[in-house]
């Protein structure tokens, strides 16, 4: 039990009046909420709460009371000194309170969430409490929205989406659209203000998905985004794309020559490339798909090949690099724009174009069993992961270090 002691009324009255950010005061880190059983204690006075929620670091464990919380022991202190006790024991609520969002398709959420999370209950923009409430469901929600052409999901980060039914007439682009996130333990989540402007059917859609709040929130771009108007960092798949696109700029300013290849095409499969949520072969291998097209197909050969011989003076050319194809030639050229970087491991920098290309043999080609094993291998051993089953696992990797391979393009061509 976490226990507050507080040696007057003013004493407690001046935490009471501290306004608690989402952030912890000594390390800075982010905070969440965490269910508590608490005692506080005022003067000679014990209050005891069997469930209290309360800001805990995430870093290093500190705990601060947020604001409904302290309304409740201020309550809870004012009950007891009227009746004359010097104790008493508090349940939450047992009707839980409802805002008046929904109220048909009564949603799970926990009303204390908006009022102790930093920023919820400020929300001036809209009339009726508790808009900012959030509201949590399972991730695979979203899964259903991806399959049915009416709706649009746009992932920005990890952690911050958007997703909008098309407008059918034609007039907007959306009949609505809505933001929502994903917390720290995988949950989606939206805004209880923001479901009530859905029509009946996506609402009956999130229904089935709809948990129990776990708290969770703050440490989401979701909730930097919304709250704090911090805004994301484009998602990792689609920096790696920006960062193609700036390597290729660069080599046309400094050397003239434009090595983009099949500019439209790029655009086409650029629009598959989205984080997935739910890591099934199918998902991914669509995404590897794209990948494969645009940053390896997506080079012109022969004006890659004009650039090598840019880089590197006859006497340096290896013998065969006029029958090398993209991969071979990037990594030359690679290795000589980091020339002066000390100690870059180019090979190893360049492997997720060579998985890129195995993983995309592996999914398109009908492989001898012995042959798919040795892929199998080839991938696990290189990524470094733990087993072939483990796909997130492969994919986040994956990603990561095609993430460092392109920074490095896009540094070095600079
Ligand atoms: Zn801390």
């Amino acid at each position: 039990m976490k226990e507050y002691i507080f040696d007057s009324y003013d004493d407690f009255y001046n935490e009471y009046i501290t306004v608690r950010s989402p952030q912890c005061i000594e390390c800075g880190e982010d905070c969440e909420l965490v269910d508590s059983e608490v005692a506080c204690y005022i003067k000679d006075r014990k209050l005891q709460f069997s469930s209290m929620l309360l800001l805990r670091c995430k870093n290093c464990g500190r705990e601060y009371l947020p604001r409904y919380s302290k309304q409740m022991i201020d309550g809870a202190y004012k009950l007891v000194v009227e009746a004359n006790e010097f104790q008493g024991v508090f349940k939450p609520l047992g009707s839980k309170q409802q805002f008046d969002y929904c109220k048909e398709q009564n949603y799970l959420y926990d009303y204390r969430d908006y009022f102790n999370i930093p920023g919820l209950c400020e929300d001036r923009e809209h009339y009726i409490e508790g808009f900012l409430t959030p509201v949590y469901f399972e991730k695979e929600a979203l899964v259903y929205f991806r399959v049915l052409p009416e709706y649009e999901v746009n992932i920005f980060s990890e952690s911050y989406g958007k997703i909008g039914k098309k407008d059918l007439s034609g007039r907007y682009q959306y009949e609505w659209d809505v933001p929502f996130g994903f917390n720290t333990a995988g949950k989606l989540i939206m805004w209880l203000g923001d479901i009530a402007v859905l029509d009946d059917k996506t609402k009956n859609i999130l229904k089935p998905f709809n948990v129990e709040s776990d708290h969770l929130l703050i440490d989401s771009d979701f909730y930097r985004a919304q709250l704090r108007c911090v805004f994301s960092k484009p998602i990792a798949e689609k920096q790696i794309l920006l960062n193609k696109e700036i390597f290729i700029k660069n080599i046309k300013k400094k050397y003239n020559i434009d090595i983009y290849h099949l500019v439209e095409e790029c655009v086409v499969h650029e629009k598959k490339i989205k984080h997935p949520v739910i890591f099934s072969e199918q998902n991914i291998s669509e995404v590897i798909n794209a990948y494969d097209k645009v940053l390896i197909e997506g080079f012109d050969v022969e004006q890659m090949r004009k650039l090598y011989e840019k880089l590197y003076c006859e006497q340096k050319r290896d013998c065969n690099y006029k029958k090398w194809q993209s991969i071979k030639l990037l990594e030359a050229i690679l290795q000589m724009l980091s020339c002066t970087v000390l100690s870059m491991d180019v090979r190893m920098i360049m492997s997720p174009l060579y998985i890129l290309h195995d993983y995309r043999i592996f999914f398109d080609h009908l492989l001898s069993l012995k042959k798919m094993d040795d892929i199998k291998r080839h991938i696990v051993e290189t990524l470094g992961v733990s087993s072939f089953d483990e796909q997130e696992e492969i994919y986040s990797e994956e990603i990561r270090r095609l993430g460092i391979l392109f920074d490095c393009f896009a540094i070095l061509s600079k």
